[in-house]
């Protein structure tokens, strides 16, 4: 039997896609290698979302927090809510490794957590696999030791520890600041003048505060060019100069970017630059007849432009 829709990940544009092709009792099933929400799930524990609830809530149910902005905790117990309110059929932990074209409709393989393999028959398939499990890499000596994340999650641990946090925007200063209050000797490095304008607006005073106080030291215009166990060493951009840093841990919170394999491996076109896949702006279709893109995968690269709150209606577009 083939499904209607194949949609891979779990996530918010991908839930709502789900709910779409439910409303129109469409035969569908949700795959993620994770758990539902598994991006969210390993976002920072503490993190509190910019978006308001009004703007994350899919398929029209209500979610209401306790105050103006919700906690990762709220918004994972909406999302699972959402998920057993409209039963939505989800495949966790079974991870999509391929897509093939196959006369009209697409051959899915899946590898599952117990090491057995799986082909789903689809008509179509929605990809929604977001980006963040692939942050955007260094490149350089030491990055793969492992004192050195991309993910930030609890500041904890790091109490007492000279922590080096590379990056200018939301994730590098929110970590900064939790890193700072937990008690680390904390050093930003950006390779911008100053911290990025970009950095939310009732997030600033703080980071500014700290920053003057020299409660949080910061490197601009300065790049991390090699990683040691106990050290950085750190060049300014202008001048040229390398200093050695004492270093237990680094947190290099550059962003993330969306894995392009999936899609390419169907054939579909993607920008080399951009990594955004060629697509309808009306239906969302890919150059592959029938394979279709969702959530922050439509931007590439660019995914400061798409986010839950302005993908929740690829689903609707979609199906
Ligand atoms: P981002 O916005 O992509 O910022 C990445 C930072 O790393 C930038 O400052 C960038 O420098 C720097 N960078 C990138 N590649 C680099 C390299 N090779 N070497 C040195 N520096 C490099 O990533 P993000 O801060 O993780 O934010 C990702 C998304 O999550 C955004 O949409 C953000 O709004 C969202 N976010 C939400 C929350 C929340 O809801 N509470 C919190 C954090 C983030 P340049 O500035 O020079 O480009």
């Amino acid at each position: 039997m083939s499904l209607d829709y194949l949609i891979i990940g779990a996530g918010p544009a991908g839930l709502a896609c789900a709910i779409e092709a439910q409303r129109k009792n469409l035969d569908y099933v949700v795959v993620d290698k994770g758990c539902i929400t598994d991006a969210i799930y390993r976002f920072p524990a503490d993190l509190v979302f910019f978006s308001t609830p009004d703007r994350l809530a899919i398929g029209d149910a209500l979610f209401i927090t306790e105050s103006f902005r919700p906690t990762r905790i709220e918004v994972l117990n909406y999302y699972r809510s959402v998920v057993d309110h409209y039963g939505l059929k989800i495949a966790a932990y079974e991870k999509v490794e391929s897509i093939k074209a196959d006369s009209g409709s697409f051959n899915v393989h899946t590898l599952l957590g117990s090491g057995e393999k799986r082909v789903r028959k689809a008509d179509k398939v929605i990809v929604a696999t977001g980006y963040y499990d692939h942050p955007n890499m260094l490149g350089i000596q030491g990055e793969d030791l492992p004192k050195v994340s991309h993910y930030y999650t609890e500041a904890h641990p790091y109490h007492n520890c000279d922590v080096a946090i590379i990056g200018g925007k939301n994730s590098a200063v929110e970590a900064a600041l939790a890193f700072c209050r937990a008690g680390a000797r904390v050093t930003m490095i950006h390779r911008g003048a100053t911290v990025s304008g970009s950095v939310k607006y009732w997030v600033r005073p703080d980071i500014d505060k700290k920053l003057e106080a020299g409660e949080i030291k910061a490197m601009f215009d300065s790049e991390v060019v090699r990683i040691k166990p106990d050290a950085i060493e750190v060049k300014n951009n202008d001048s040229g100069d390398t200093v050695k840093l004492k270093n237990d841990f680094v947190f290099a919170l550059t962003g993330y970017h969306p894995g392009a394999e999936l899609l390419t491996g169907c054939g579909a076109r993607i920008d080399s630059d951009t990594l955004a896949p060629e697509h309808n702006l009306d239906t969302l279709e890919t150059s592959v007849p029938g394979l279709y893109v969702a959530g922050s995968i439509v931007a590439g690269k660019n995914n400061n432009k798409v986010f839950i709150e302005n993908s929740r209606e690829h689903g609707k577009k979609i199906v």
